[in-house]
This record gives C-alpha cells, sequence and structure tokens, in this order.
C-alpha cells in the first residue's frame, strides 16, 4: 500500500549506477545507442519518467561531446534523463577493474584468494565515489529521493554527507556480503562498514547477507545498538536510525512467460531439441565469472556420466558462458580451463551422433535464450556465491508447460526462495551433483509439474514491479523515522570519524559478540 502512496507522491527518484541503462555502439564509425533490457531498468524506467527523475552513470565509453550529443537526443526521444559521467582509462583500471572487480568482488563472493587489495586501486576508488556525488549534488533537487546501486559506489553517501547534502539516501547491493572472518581481512574495512551507515536504508539480497553486515557492523563498532526483525534490522548509531533490509530482486515474470509462448521462441526450441539428439537437454546460462562455478559443475557431470552409464546418449549439457570482464587474467584463466575440460570430457565420452556438452561462448539474443530456456528438461545453475542468480528465476517463468527441474546451488540468493521446489546442491560436493543430475534425469512429469508449479507461482508473485515498491516504501518509512532523529549526520560529527573512534574503542575492550536471528 505505501508504495502505491510513493507513487502518488510525485517525488523525484534519482537513481545512481555504476553503468547507465544502454549501450552505447560504433557501427561503421557511427555510434548508435540501444536500450538496457534488464528487469531492474523495465521496473525503474516509468518511475523515473513519471516523477521527473534522473538516472546517472557511466555510459561505457568517454563521454565525449557526440556521446552527450546522443544521450540528450535519447533522453528526448524517450522522455528520459540520462546524465552521464566520464570515467577515464586510469580511472577503469583502478576504481573498476581493480578495486571494485579484484578486491569487493571476489571478497564479498568468500573467494579470498581471487582478491587483490592494492592501496592505489583504493584511492582511486575513494575518488570516483566522490565524483559520482558531486554529480549528484549538481543534478539533485530539493525532495528528491537518491537511490545508489551495487558495490562501484559503496562510499557515494559518505561524500554526500561531506557535502551536507540531507537527502533521503538509499543503497541497494546487487552481490552478497560476507561475513566478518572474510571481511576482516580487507584493509579498508571500517570505511566500507562505516560508508554503508551514511545511508538511512541499506538494502541486501537476502537475510544471510544483511545477518552478516550487522555483524560486521557490531563487531568493528560495540556501542551500536542493533535490533533484528523479520523483514528487516534497525541500527541505532548515536541519535540516527539506519533501516537495513533484505530485498531480494526479481525479473519481469510476464516478459518471460509470455515471451516464452511466442511462435518464434517455440520454433527456436523446437529446432533446438531436434538438433540435440537426446532425450534430456541440460542448460547453464552463465557469464563466464569464477563464482559461477562451471568447472565444478562439469566435474560433477562428468561423475554422473562416470556412475550412471544409462545417461550416456540420452542427456547433453548446453552450456552457454557469456563473456565478461576479459581484461582480467581471472577470467582468461576461468576461459582456458573451461575450454580444456569441454575437450577432455567430449574426448572421453562422446560417442557417434552424441557429446555430453554443448559449450557456446558468446552472448545470445532474446529470443535464442528463451528458445534455450524452452527446449531445456533441467536447468543446472551452481555458482558457488551469487546474490542472487536471475537465470535460474528466468528458468522458471520461461518453463510454461511445468515440465522442466530446477537444480540450485544453495550458495545462490535465490535459493531462499526457490528452495521448496527445486533440488539443492552443494556445487562443492560432486558426488550430491551428480545424484541431483540423475535424480532430474528421472523425476516423473507429476513431480516435475508440482514442483515447477510452485517455482513458478513464488517467481510470479514476486516479481521485479513488487521489488521497487517494496524497497520504495522501506525507504519512504526510513525516511520517516530517520526525520524522528534529532541529529543528522551531516551536522555532527561525520559517520567515518565515529567509526574509527568505535574501532578504537572496540580493540580496547577485546572485540565483541553480536548475536540475532
Ligand atoms: N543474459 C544476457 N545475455 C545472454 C545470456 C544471459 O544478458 O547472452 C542475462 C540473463 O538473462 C540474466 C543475466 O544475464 O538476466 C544474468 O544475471 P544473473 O543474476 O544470473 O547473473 P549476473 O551476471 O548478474 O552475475
Amino acid at each position: 500500500m505505501s508504495g502505491i502512496t510513493w507513487r502518488r507522491s510525485k517525488r523525484r527518484l534519482l537513481v545512481v549506477s555504476n553503468r547507465l541503462p544502454i549501450c552505447i555502439k560504433s557501427d561503421g564509425g557511427r555510434m548508435e545507442i540501444q536500450s538496457g533490457s534488464g528487469g531492474l531498468v523495465t521496473a525503474l524506467a516509468p518511475i523515473i519518467r513519471n516523477t521527473g527523475g534522473v538516472w546517472i552513470g557511466w555510459p561505457g565509453c568517454e563521454v565525449t561531446s557526440e556521446v552527450e550529443r546522443l544521450i540528450s537526443d535519447y533522453n528526448i526521444e524517450n522522455l528520459f534523463n540520462l546524465q552521464a559521467i566520464n570515467i577515464s582509462t586510469e580511472e577503469v583500471e583502478n576504481y573498476y577493474r581493480g578495486f571494485s572487480n579484484e578486491a569487493i568482488w571476489p571478497l564479498f563472493h568468500d573467494l579470498l584468494g581471487q582478491c587483490k587489495f592494492e592501496g592505489e586501486h583504493w584511492e582511486y576508488y575513494r575518488n570516483v565515489n566522490r565524483r559520482f556525488a558531486e554529480k549528484i549534488v549538481e543534478s539533485a533537487e530539493p525532495g528528491d529521493l537518491i537511490w545508489i546501486h551495487d558495490y562501484h559506489l559503496i562510499l557515494v553517501a559518505h561524500y554526500l554527507r561531506q557535502m551536507n547534502v540531507q537527502h533521503p539516501l538509499a543503497f541497494f547491493l546487487h552481490i552478497p556480503f560476507p561475513n566478518y572472518d572474510l571481511l576482516r581481512r580487507l584493509p579498508w574495512k571500517d570505511h566500507i562498514i562505516g560508508g554503508l551507515l551514511d545511508y538511512d536504508l541499506v538494502g541486501f539480497q537476502t537475510r544471510r547477507d544483511r545477518r552478516n553486515f550487522c555483524r560486521c557492523a557490531k563487531e568493528l563498532m560495540p556501542s551500536l545498538d542493533i535490533k533484528a526483525y523479520y523483514r528487516h534490522s534497525n541500527v541505532r548509531f548515536g541519535r540516527r536510525e539506519i533501516k537495513v533490509g533484505n530485498f531480494p530482486i526479481s525479473i519481469d515474470f510476464s516478459e518471460f512467460s509470455d515471451g516464452a509462448q511466442t511462435e518464434e521462441v517455440e520454433k527456436e526450441a523446437n529446432y533446438l531439441k531436434q538438433k540435440c539428439q537426446s532425450k534430456s537437454l541440460m542448460l547453464g546460462v552463465d557469464r563466464l565469472d569464477y563464482t559461477k562455478g562451471i568447472p565444478e559443475r562439469f566435474l560433477a557431470y562428468e561423475r554422473a556420466l562416470e556412475k550412471y552409464p544409462e545417461l550416456r546418449g540420452n542427456i547433453c549439457l548446453l552450456q552457454l558462458a557469456v563473456p565478461s570482464r576479459s581484461h582480467l587474467s581471472a577470467y582468461q584463466d576461468i576461459r582456458e580451463t573451461l575450454e580444456w575440460m569441454v575437450g577432455r570430457i567430449n574426448g572421453r565420452f562422446s560417442e557417434f551422433g552424441w557429446q555430453p556438452i554443448q559449450y557456446i561462448y558468446r552472448s545470445v539474443s532474446r529470443t535464442e535464450l528463451l528458445g534455450f530456456y524452452r527446449a531445456s528438461d533441467i536447468g543446472l545453475l551452481t555458482p558457488l556465491r551469487d546474490g542472487m542468480n536471475l537465470v535460474a528465476k528466468e528458468f522458471c517463468a520461461s518453463t510454461v508447460d511445468n515440465n522442466g527441474v530446477l537444480i540450485l546451488s544453495e550458495f545462490a540468493g535465490a535459493s531462499e526462495q526457490l528452495s521448496k521446489g527445486a533440488i539443492m546442491v552443494n556445487p562443492y560436493n560432486r558426488e550430491e551433483t551428480a545424484d541431483a543430475i540423475y535424480q532430474a534425469f528421472h523425476m516423473d512429469l507429476a513431480e516435475r509439474e508440482r514442483r515447477m508449479t510452485l517455482l513458478r507461482s513464488e517467481v510470479k508473485r514476486n516479481d521485479i514491479f513488487r521489488w521497487v515498491e517494496w524497497f520504495l516504501s522501506s525507504f519512504r518509512e526510513s525516511e520517516r523515522e530517520g526525520a524522528a532523529s534529532a541529529i543528522h549526520p551531516a551536522n555532527s560529527q561525520s559517520v567515518r570519524s565515529r567509526v574509527e573512534s568505535a574501532v578504537m574503542e572496540s580493540i580496547k575492550n577485546g572485540g565483541n559478540s553480536y548475536t540475532d536471528d
């Protein structure tokens, strides 16, 4: 209900993310803009449009006068207000590839061994976050609600508060949040926690992420008063109150469910089934990222073929790996590993007319993707850790005949919502994953339908539109509750310096423990 009140209130929404929801392509020297297609854009764009709001971010290339003109034409044509921030080549190298993708990304996905902690990367991260804050100050109008997205921009609120910005500020983290034993390895952990406490509302994907954050904050600042409720926690910090919630992000269910029933997608799916030459088609769709557990998945599949010979010739794994962050050596290494593994496993088991793995390294069109989802009997999504895993939800939404089985990692954020209908696996447990493949292969139609009906109704009920309404109504609530606190951080001692003194206090007292649900 409060979401509806929010829409009526017509307050401007100012959204900030590292990337703008567009893609600028150069075609034979001519530049053109394509709109972004994710569920988040679909849900936020009408709100931004209807409230006269703004979306600030980097367009993915240098902001030349030509790019500015293109964006301005795009805004006029689409009644939108995208505002581009320029990020230099050195900043992309250090803030984006360096600190965001080689420190925070692996650390927050529990993969300490992949982390590179470089002081220079950190300095760039701080500077770029400050520049985003300056850009926001240029664009913000009184009364705007300012919503910052994701791990690239954690410190933006800190700089906004330093600039005396008193607008309500919310942050949503799209990736997981680690536990304290991991976070404490980060040399700048207190800045990260302090930076998050500068927001009025901090949103995570899952209850586990929320709990990890609250415990980290309490470890660093024992004097924090944290109250945990079912849907959110309240962190009292001096006389400020910060609301911390878990908001599992979702997809536009109808887009996938309706799209999967179009004639062209059905054609695509039939073509794939014909080509597949096995009884059962099993699908993996991932960005090529070491967090997605693709090598572990291949080894589990190999184990299933070894252990259950009847699978040979009767099942095929179609793995789509979408190129990603290919400038980073860790991503080049995983690509080589996968190509080597596909060759080895196919060499070991292929028979005339059948090979166990079809591996595709490219992105595909929406029609092809829907065709993959529709044609597959089993979705095999086994990340080692994932903020949510939208592909799992898209697979369910597209399985319109209810005749599909989802095998899902217990370490995907989606597992909190989908565990009742999916077969849950620990991706590090090769034997268990191999058995899950065998179980899915043999599952009878009634059981498949029962499980998929549960999954589809969960994804349908909690779609991206509900998510946005829910987040924004919590934002308004946090604003009301925050207004009741007398001291605003912008007018008081900065949060950062209070974090630092609280950390010193903690060290003197020999640490502290925090328990909630
Ligand atoms: N996807 C895409 N191009 C493709 C294949 C998939 O854009 O060729 C999309 C897919 O539909 C999904 C997203 O990529 O929406 C992946 O999201 P997910 O949450 O599963 O993982 P992330 O890449 O965000 O870690």
